[in-house]
């Protein structure tokens, strides 16, 4: 029994790790949101929301300042204020920003959203019961070899979403017949954006490289119009 302990800590403290992330991600965006009441993008929500068979999709705001768009564990989408200024400000298009809208509600749709947050306990988790193994057989470096384990499969496993989101959304566009040129345009956009190195995008880091996510877009644009001329 003794053996096991630690495990046995690790699972329940991930598990109140993930309680405590929902409730906390939860009440941080009720406080700081409010919804996107903007005509140009409602009348570009709407149409998508139509090729979902949705009565509508509610955006909401989120306010800070890094330019990102989330998805919540509960499913609602957020831009972030930084985000909807660009907008405003004419540096990004109405459809640009529906784009990232429908990548987002591919996170949702494709479940990532409620299963990253497990993934984030459950790497906790996983990462602590690890560093206890690992330390009694490699004292010193076991910690280290824990967490470089855990990076390496969480990097992986947020790769495969978002190819998934992109292509969830570029979907979607073509179906509401917005097109999926604004997808790829908002992609050299931020990327340009992070040329600086400084200010880099948060939607930038956390995902792959822009080229590579375009190219991928591209072969399914490719298909599509394969498909439209048999
Ligand atoms: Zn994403």
């Amino acid at each position: 029994m003794l053996k096991f302990t630690p495990i046995l800590l690790a699972l329940l403290y991930g598990f109140a790790m993930y309680r405590f992330s929902v409730w906390r991600t939860s009440r941080e965006l009720d406080a700081k949101s409010t919804e996107l009441a903007d005509g140009q993008l409602r009348a570009l929500t709407d149409r998508m929301a139509k090729a979902l068979d949705l009565p509508r999709i509610r955006v909401n705001i989120y306010e800070i300042e890094p330019v990102n768009g989330l998805a919540a564990p509960d499913g609602r989408i957020f831009i972030t204020r930084g985000f909807y200024n660009r907008y405003r400000a004419g540096e990004v298009s109405a459809e640009e920003l529906a784009s990232v809208i429908a990548h987002e509600l591919g996170h949702v749709a494709l479940g990532h959203s409620r299963r990253r947050m497990i993934d984030f306990s459950g790497q906790n988790a996983i990462r602590t019961a690890l560093v206890m193994v690992l330390g009694r057989i490699l004292p010193g470096v076991g910690p280290w070899v824990a967490s470089m384990l855990m990076r390496l499969l969480s990097a992986r496993l947020s790769r495969g979403d978002e190819y998934e989101a992109d292509a969830y959304a570029a979907a979607l566009l073509h179906k509401a017949g917005i097109g999926v040129t604004h997808q790829k345009s908002l992609f050299r956009k931020l990327d340009q954006l992070s040329g600086g190195g400084r200010g880099v995008p948060a939607w930038l880091l956390s995902h792959p490289k822009t080229e590579e996510r375009i190219a991928a877009l591209e072969v399914l644009e490719a298909r599509w119009d394969d498909a439209s001329k048999h």
